[in-house]
């Protein structure tokens, strides 16, 4: 059995010894024994066909597997009807599934209709989401045609979320827009999980994608084998075997520095004197490098300098600081004013230590 962390909430998700053989001989699952925590995101992770959708979907039912148990709180889920378990679990599919004769907020209200809520108060409630996720009220009036892909996206997160469901069931939900949409899309996630604390479950195939928003991440292998299940941090220090650390790729050190804050890392007192001097704003925020052997007076160039707060990551810092003529990163407070310097060799040094300690 691996037990991603110790969880005896009531909304525990385990899978004992489960398969999932379909008749023309594929297995899609293989003895799966896993426990997944109530609260926080675990991502399953792995390339196409090794059985994630079909572990996400014996979690609703929507497969059934041929051996073992699928349980939510310690009730087998196939001893629940069926509607009942899919009304507190959310579904959320690429490209997001919505009804495209329906307008979005009609979309987003669909669950809570069926649950009888009566149409002002469904409608209220999908008005309310539409926020939640990000979309202007005039986007309600649309048809999912009308809208990016992105916002469609976002239509089908407020759609698995009207009825507050605990659980929500993630399946590649990003996987069809761009990169930067991506992006936000993930950072929108995050910040409504910050608030919601749902217990959710993440397909991808994208392990950067897992990176960024599991709070533990299980590496699937062709046949449906659970490798390994761990933290990010710990899958990416410590992987089982060369399979995940192959799945990690070769820039599995920066991964992990993208997950170490620069908080720990201290800072310097801007120094006088060498080649290249931190300007600052009267408002104290850092303004740029002025080289002091250029030219002279306020017709100098600065060159750009982007501030680092705590909060950013020691990859962004080590990428700061071979982008910074000076070799060293500017550091701000929340409010943007400037704190101190930090060279990059100490971020280096902070760098190697924060290896070596996850390693360990
Ligand atoms: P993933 O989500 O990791 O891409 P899936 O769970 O969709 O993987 O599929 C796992 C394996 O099961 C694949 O080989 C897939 O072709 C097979 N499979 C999925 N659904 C069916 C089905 N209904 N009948 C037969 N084989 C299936």
């Amino acid at each position: 059995m691996t037990i991603c962390s110790p969880g005896k909430g009531h909304l525990v998700i385990k899978f004992d010894a489960v398969s999932k053989h379909y008749p023309n001989g594929t297995t899609a699952v293989d003895d799966l024994s896993i426990e997944l925590p109530e609260g926080g995101i675990t991502v399953l992770v792995g390339s196409s066909g090794c059985g994630k959708t079909t572990t996400l979907r014996m979690v609703n039912r929507m497969v059934d597997p041929t051996a073992g148990t699928v349980s939510l709180g310690g009730r087998d889920v196939r001893a629940v009807d069926a509607a009942e378990l899919r009304r507190g679990i959310g579904y959320v599919i690429q490209q997001a599934g919505l009804f495209p004769h329906r307008t979005v907020l009609d979309n987003i209200a669909t669950v809570p209709l069926l649950l009888g809520w009566g149409r002002r108060k469904a409608r209220a409630r999908a008005a309310e989401l539409l926020e939640t996720v990000g979309l202007t009220a005039e986007a309600g009036k649309r048809y999912p045609h009308q809208l990016s892909g992105g916002q469609q996206q976002r239509v089908g997160v407020a759609r698995a979320l009207a009825a507050d469901p605990p659980v929500l069931l993630m399946d590649e939900p990003f996987g069809a827009v761009d990169p930067v949409v991506r992006t936000q899309l993930q950072n929108e996630l995050l910040r409504l999980q910050a608030e919601l604390k749902k217990t959710i479950v993440f397909v991808t195939h994208d392990i950067d994608e897992a990176v960024r928003l599991g709070d533990r991440i299980a590496v699937f292998r062709t046949g449906g084998h659970l490798v390994q299940c761990a933290p990010p941090a710990e899958l990416l220090a410590r992987p089982a075997d060369d399979f995940v650390a192959d799945f990690l790729g070769a820039e599995r050190g920066l991964k992990l520095l993208s997950l170490t804050p620069l908080a720990d890392v201290p800072y310097e007192p801007v120094a006088e004197g060498g080649r290249w001097q931190l300007v600052t704003s009267p408002d104290g925020t850092p303004a740029g490098w002025r080289d002091t052997e250029g030219p002279e007076g306020d017709e100098a160039p600065l060159l750009p300098v982007r501030a680092l707060r705590d909060t950013d990551s020691l990859l962004a810092a080590l990428n700061e600081s071979v982008a910074s003529p000076a070799g060293a990163v500017a550091r701000v407070d929340a409010a943007g004013a400037l704190l101190g310097i930090t060279t990059r060799e100490r971020i280096h040094e902070h760098g190697s230590r924060s290896h070596a300690e996850a390693a360990a």
